[in-house]
């Protein structure tokens, strides 16, 4: 049977050559799935030789992801904010970009939030967690709120999940805070995505209409309506929807730049 050492060498060079990012890391990552160990592991036991089963696991896990099956989707996991979060197809898998949204509403917290496309819970389970406010997860996918479900039991996290079309059914002036992640890449973007993206993160997470703006166009007049006066929007933006996201906002406005300098995160308060 093969060593783990040369498992993971043959590992990285089928992915390098099938084009995949950081072949290595990537191996590793999914052998040590197949194992159940950490990646610390390999270097302790570099000549410890490959149990069957574990060459079996390891072996389609590799052609998962030469077939462009990102990582996440085969691992289940995605850290975000320090917390490991389950994650599925039915599921967009949480960017590091969203922990800006997190930082900039974690002083604002107060009340009752909404965290509107819950997807794998990664803001609301992080937001119940993190604060004492009391969390309410939307989703339109039933399959995404089980993922939701699922990610809040197992962090402990008290949050409400309902399955509804964005805040249609919330009362006027309920909510002390609104925030989303909503879908924004434009339609026309579809071509210039990764694969890994475009053919595997769910097109309902993904894509805001043409131009990726049709859920903020919906969203935000609902929000306005459902915010308390003095309450809080906080959105995550696409890398060029600040200008017009902007215009839909009947208030002043402050942004979170990201990482890379991109306006990320708009944050406004109703009068
Ligand atoms: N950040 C994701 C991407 O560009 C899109 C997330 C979203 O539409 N909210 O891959």
């Amino acid at each position: 049977m093969i060593r783990l050492h040369a498992a993971l060498q043959q590992g990285a060079k089928l992915l390098e050559d099938a084009g995949v990012d950081a072949p290595r890391l990537t191996a590793e990552v999914l052998l040590s799935h197949a194992m159940h160990v950490d990646r610390a592991y390999f270097y302790a036991h570099p000549e410890q030789e490959l149990r069957e089963v574990e060459w079996i696991h390891y072996g389609r896990y590799l052609h998962e992801r030469m077939r462009g099956k990102p990582t996440q989707y085969i691992t289940h996991k995605q850290e975000f904010y320090g917390r490991d979060f389950v994650v599925s197809p039915s599921v967009l898998i949480p960017r590091p970009e969203t922990e800006h949204l997190i930082e900039a509403a974690l002083p604002l917290v107060r009340g009752v939030v909404v965290d509107v496309g819950a997807g794998s819970g990664a803001i609301a389970v992080t937001l119940a967690l993190e604060t004492n406010a009391t969390l309410i997860a939307l989703d339109v996918s039933f399959d995404a709120l089980q993922v939701t479900a699922e990610n809040a039991h197992r962090l402990g996290a008290k949050i409400t999940p309902v399955q509804c079309d964005l805040l249609t059914t919330f009362g006027d002036a309920s909510i002390d805070m609104v925030v989303s992640n909503p879908p924004y890449v434009a339609e026309n973007a579809r071509d210039s995505m990764q694969r890994e993206v475009r053919d595997w993160e769910p097109a309902l997470a993904l894509f805001g209409g043409k131009d990726g703006l049709s859920i903020y166009q919906r969203l935000i007049p609902q929000a306005w309506r459902v915010l308390r006066p003095g309450g809080h929007l906080l959105l995550e933006l696409g890398f060029d929807s600040l200008p017009a996201v902007q215009a839909m906002i009947p208030a002043p406005i402050s942004i979170h730049k990201d990482l890379a300098g991109i306006p990320r995160v708009i944050v406004c308060q109703k009068a």
